[in-house]
């Protein structure tokens, strides 16, 4: 994919206090973790005195595949950061956690989320004489944190947030404290859990199931939650939801709860929504694996067709979407998916698939269904024409890049050379939640922006 320069990041957040083997329950918790980033992960931990890091380009097995990595890492804190970001940013300096050295005591962090009013900001610290050592958004909140007057953290930290604006879901840690916080709309998710007498966070609960933790409850939106010797303490702030419902769509896992529900169960009723939609007489039903997997299901209920497995993923090559670099991503759709041509041949096809972003891969993949010998295809898609971009977080390339930014639904229905498509109406995708449709952001389908940007500034800072 052809990268806009911005400072967007999408990624994995997790942390840890209280437990004798903190980071290899972060390296764990990381590795649950992998799908929201796979260009570099980190650990940083602490002892109450020292802190340790590691930090590598890559995937978490990689970087942590020695053992004793791990036990380097030494203390009964830690927190952990999987990242996928864009060309601008991707540089070892801006591997997370980033750990700072304050006045008194060391600050590091990890972020998932994009802040939105960077440009002004920054140009003002730096004429102020800050010097920054990365060219990510996350590093700003530390320099505000750094110059607040405040004496707890917690107020430092809620004073950093009332001036950046955007999406973000954080853990921070000191030598002494664990820190989550979450901007006031909850863009991004971030949950907290139990295991044993140790306190966790994690963007997914996917990681809690791993690590055999339990998950208490989401991190509400506008909540900075401080875990220290004393426990939990949790300093409420604005709340006002506009959760992405992309994390329903398409990013989270199936097995995760996510802003409070069940994702496979809330991915099941887009599938549903779907056939109610725009059914058509059909002999199977088929995904596109994995993350349509469960929509599928969902569709294949509803309608009364059979659910087959007609396309087969290799799981070894990585997710398109996620993966940084042009080159990479077009390696070939067909080193990524096989046809089982058995079940394929002299059928009526639905194919679903979660969303469409370039199309370039699903035409790809229709082409290798109709080899296969498909009679028909129709292309079932869980959400609406992808038309804006999104600065919260999620690297959808510009309008003019966006297959429906240019391109009718008939249009699209031609290039892909199907026989027929029909994308999930905004109402249907925002009603298959148990939430009001008030509190999603559906922006990147509606260009209806809960915060307004400024993307002209945001490509200055990486352009000067
Ligand atoms: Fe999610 Fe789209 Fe909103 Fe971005 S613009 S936060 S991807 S719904």
């Amino acid at each position: 994919m052809q990268r806009k320069k911005s400072i967007n990041e999408k990624c994995g957040v997790f942390g840890i206090y209280g437990h004798k083997e903190a980071s290899t329950i972060t390296y764990h918790g990381l590795f649950a973790l992998q799908h929201r980033g796979q260009e570099s992960s980190g650990i940083v931990s602490t002892d109450g005195k020292l802190s340790y890091k590691h930090l590598g380009m890559g995937l978490v097995a990689d970087i942590f595949s020695e053992s004793k990595v791990l036990d380097e890492l030494k203390g009964h804190i830690a927190i952990g950061h999987n990242r996928y970001s864009t060309t601008g940013a991707s540089k070892i300096a801006n591997i997370q956690p980033l750990v700072f050295n304050l006045f008194d005591y060391q600050i590091a962090i990890s972020h998932n989320g994009n802040l939105v009013n960077t440009a002004s900001l920054r140009k003002k610290l730096m004429e102020e004489g800050t010097i920054f050592q990365t060219t990510t958004d996350t590093e700003l909140i530390i320099h505000l944190i750094a110059k607040s007057k405040s004496k707890k953290l917690e107020e430092k930290i809620r004073e950093a947030l009332n001036i950046v604006s955007g999406a973000y879901s954080m853990v921070l840690m000191t030598e002494k404290q664990l820190i989550a916080v979450r901007d006031s709309y909850g863009f991004r998710p971030l949950c907290v859990g139990k295991l044993g007498d140790s306190y966790v966070f994690a963007s997914e609960s996917c990681a809690f199931d791993l690590i055999e933790a339990e998950y208490i409850r989401d991190v509400n939106p506008g909540e900075i939650i401080v875990i220290d010797e004393d426990g939990l303490h949790s300093y409420k702030g604005k709340c006002n939801p506009k959760y992405c419902i992309f994390e329903y769509v398409y990013f989270s896992r199936p097995d995760s709860r996510v802003f409070g529900e069940f994702v496979d169960k809330t991915r099941r009723q887009l599938g549903k929504n779907l056939a109610d939609e725009a059914d058509v007489d059909a002999d199977i039903v088929i995904s596109v694996p994995d993350s349509s997997n469960t929509t599928a299901l969902g569709y294949a209920s509803r309608s009364g067709i059979k659910f087959e497995i007609g396309l087969i993923r290799n799981h070894y090559i990585g997710r398109t979407f996620i993966n940084p670099r042009q080159s990479q991503r077009d390696f070939g759709v067909k080193i990524k998916f096989n046809t089982v041509g058995g079940v394929l041949k002299d059928k009526k096809v639905i194919v679903v698939d979660d969303s469409i972003v370039r199309g370039t891969t699903l035409k790809k993949l229709t082409k290798l269904i109709r080899d296969a010998g498909a009679k028909e295809i129709h292309v079932r898609i869980s959400s609406p024409p992808i038309k804006h971009p999104c600065y919260y977080g999620l690297d959808f390339p510009s309008t003019d890049e966006l297959i429906a930014g240019k391109m009718s639904v008939d249009e699209i229905k031609e290039y892909l050379g199907v026989d027929s498509i029909h994308f999930l109406s905004t109402k249907s995708m925002l009603s298959a939640t148990n939430k009001d449709p008030s509190e999603f952001c559906s922006a990147c389908f509606t260009g209806d922006y809960p915060i307004k940007v400024n993307e002209k500034q945001d490509k200055e800072i990486f352009e000067n």
